[in-house]
């Protein structure tokens, strides 16, 4: 029997159903790209999870769990091994706190927010993707990082370790956490937030969203948000890599399919048929032309899923 026949075979045995073969993973992706994977699974329990996870490590399979796809570049050639997609959903109030499933969109997370008349996650509105995903890029806007109102997260390791961490060991910065450096899994999260008053809650989402329509192409355009962080100056402060992208002369550049948003130079967006090839090409032209003019290196926000990557 090979390998992924045998994997098969052990999800069967184990949790009772069998990863699905060649999905395409460009359905995953808010970008729309990318071959297929060998095998997919949806996990929607964290039991399910932590047993999909545990039979991929004791096969030495290759695998990924992914959340919304909403910051992942797929590789044209897909990917060799398991894709395991998060589906664990949920939301307990606590008192002033959230214990949230670490597979819950953001949008379900500011709903529950807001119906049980909790403030401090408006920041959130109008970001895509999962509460694990967020937390592993430590995604947020205006000032605000999930990082900040996370109290502590639930782990799981491929070891078959779980751990409760605290948000102290989970080494925020901007739009960076240890889960990038094989920090576990994230399974459920604690957000804190303190009593609101629901109408201002609203009125701070409208507002929010109102700024990123203005600034943001429109909803549905095909990206991964935007492609770069934003860079450190010598003081210390952020200067907007849009900002460094237009003034280099990004507007108007492309690679195949792949171009720089014309409403937001830090956009890369597909116009139809781009390839990962044709964004990563665009993604160091775009570079070259930042560090040409101003001697600054972009570093990549999105993260390119390499067809032999793994969480192993
Ligand atoms: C239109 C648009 C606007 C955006 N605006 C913003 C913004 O304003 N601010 C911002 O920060 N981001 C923004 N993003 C990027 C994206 O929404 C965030 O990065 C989001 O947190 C990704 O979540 P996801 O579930 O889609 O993660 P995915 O793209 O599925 O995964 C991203 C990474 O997280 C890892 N990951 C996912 N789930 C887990 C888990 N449970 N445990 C451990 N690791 C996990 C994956 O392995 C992968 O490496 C935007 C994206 C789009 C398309």
């Amino acid at each position: 029997m090979d390998r992924k026949t045998l994997v098969r075979a052990a999800f069967l045995e184990k949790i009772g159903s069998a990863p699905s073969e060649n999905v395409p993973l460009s359905a995953m992706s808010s970008f729309g790209i990318g071959g297929p994977a060998d095998l997919f699974f949806e996990a929607r329990t964290e039991d399910e999870l932590e047993k999909a996870v545990s039979l991929a490590a004791a096969e030495k399979y290759p695998f990924y769990v992914i959340g919304g796809g909403n910051n992942l570049l797929f590789d044209d050639a897909g990917y060799r091994g398991l894709i395991l997609r998060n589906r664990l959903e949920g939301v307990v109030r606590e008192g002033h706190r959230l214990r949230v499933l670490s597979g819950t969109g953001l949008p379900c997370v500011l709903r529950e927010a807001l119906a049980a008349g909790l403030s401090g996650l408006e920041f959130l509105a109008g970001i895509p993707g999962t509460v694990g995903g967020a937390v592993y890029g430590n995604a947020g806007a205006y000032g605000w990082s999930i990082g900040d109102v996370l109290e502590s997260a639930d782990l799981f390791f491929p070891s078959g370790e779980r751990r409760a961490a605290p948000r102290e060991s989970l080494g925020f910065g901007y739009r960076d956490s240890a889960l990038k450096r094989g920090g576990g899994i994230v399974l459920s999260t604690v957000l804190m937030c303190s009593p609101g008053d629901s109408r201002e809650s609203e009125a701070r989402i409208r507002d929010t969203l109102e700024k990123r329509r203005a600034k943001h192409p429109p909803l549905g355009t095909a990206c991964a948000g935007s492609y770069f962080k934003n860079s450190c100056s010598a003081s210390g402060a952020r200067i907007a890599a849009g900002k460094l992208l237009e003034e280099a002369g990004a507007r108007g550049r492309s690679v195949g399919d792949a171009a720089v948003s014309d409403v937001h130079c830090n956009f890369i967006v597909n116009m139809g048929n781009a390839r990962a090839q044709d964004v990563l090409r665009l993604g160091e032209e775009l570079k070259d032309l930042v560090f040409r003019a101003f001697g600054i290196r972009l570093e990549e926000e999105v993260v390119h899923l390499r067809a032999d990557a793994s969480m192993l």
